[in-house]
Order: C-alpha cells, then structure tokens, then sequence
C-alpha cells in the first residue's frame, strides 16, 4: 500500500528473473518478493514458473525462467538499479563460484519506453528471439507488441523445445514464501 504522499504508481512495466544455481524457484520467489514489499513496485501478474535448457553456453544446469508485470512509478532507470540491487542481494547467499548464475532480473518492458543505450536497452535485446522469455511473458502479456509483434505471436515462433512449465498458475512464488 501507498504511504500518503507517494508517487502513484502508474506504469506496467515487464521483467524476467531466472536462475540455474542454488535453489532458483525459491531464490525468484524472494526477489518477486522483495520487489513487492517496495512502496514503489507492485506485482501484477506473475507467469507460471518454467524449467528451460541452458542457452549459449550449453554445458550448464538447466534454469528456471519466469516473468513478471509490475506497476511502478520508477522510471526505468530506478527499476533496473532496484533489480540490480536485488540481485547483488540475493547473489550473497551463493558459494564462491563462476559462470552460472543464482539469479537474473532484467528489465524486458517499461510502458512505451525505448532505449538502445548499453547501461539501458529497452525493450531487452533479443528477448524476442528467446523461448525463455516469450513463453512465460506469452502467459501474462500476450497482447502487448514487441517491434511491431504480438508476445503470443513471438511466443509461437521461437523454438521452445525442452521447455516445461513447472507450476499451474502464476501463485508459485506465493506459495514459496510462505514455506
Ligand atoms: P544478461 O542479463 O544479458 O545475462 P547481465 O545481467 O550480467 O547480463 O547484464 C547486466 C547488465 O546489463 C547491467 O549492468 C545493465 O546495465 C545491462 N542492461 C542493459 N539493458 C538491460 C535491461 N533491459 N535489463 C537488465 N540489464 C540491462
Ligand atoms: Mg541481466
């Protein structure tokens, strides 16, 4: 709930969490969560939780892929350092170790904005190319147009092979905090 004075959130804006070391449905469900304690982010939908194959660098665990809509009065600057910050929050309960990753948090959609600046690349870079993404943003936000396509239309295209949802509705993250 808003605290009086605050800025209203009025933005719906998109994001993809994954992760493929430690234990990622309950390291995704405590960033959701951390997100949504925020005065300034609330969490609208969550897609169901997916398992998917490794992508680019094969030789390693499967992940976990979700996504979420949010509304937020961030701009999408502050919504990429809060999901930054969580990551390096959430990152401290890993074992010293390379390559893979306990959690990933990136900003896929922010109402109309649009940016190609490295620090910033709005709508994220190939997101539309990846199974990964589409399918669970297919869950939540099949209508919304990504360069001049639908999410359900990208979704359909990409090559979801190996990909399995994990739970029935977008209620996993609740159900995992509570534990
Ligand atoms: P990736 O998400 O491609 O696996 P990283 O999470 O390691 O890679 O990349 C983090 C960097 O990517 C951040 O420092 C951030 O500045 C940059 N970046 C650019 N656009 C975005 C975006 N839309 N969402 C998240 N990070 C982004
Ligand atoms: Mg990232």
């Amino acid at each position: 709930m808003n605290e009086a004075g605050a800025k209203s959130p009025n933005v719906i804006a998109a994001i993809g969490l994954g992760g493929n070391i430690g234990n990622p449905r309950r390291t995704m469900a405590r960033a959701l969560g951390l997100l949504d304690a925020r005065d300034d982010i609330h969490i609208r939908r969550v897609s169901r939780l997916y398992r998917t194959p490794p992508w680019g660098n094969t030789d390693q665990e499967w992940f976990h892929n979700a996504c979420a809509l949010v509304e937020t009065s961030l701009d999408p600057h502050e919504l990429l350092k809060v999901c930054l910050d969580i990551e390096r929050q959430l990152d401290r309960v890993r074992t010293e170790r390379w390559g893979p990753r306990t959690i990933d948090l990136d900003v896929l959609l922010h109402g109309d904005f649009l940016s190609d600046h490295a620090d910033l690349t709005v709508p994220h870079p190939r997101m539309t190319e990846r199974a990964f993404v589409m399918v669970p943003l297919s869950d939540i936000a099949p209508q919304a147009v990504i360069n001049l396509q639908s999410v359900a239309d990208w979704a359909s295209e990409v090559d979801s092979e190996g990909i399995e949802s994990l739970s029935r509705s977008g209620d996993w993250w609740l159900e995992e905090e509570a534990r």
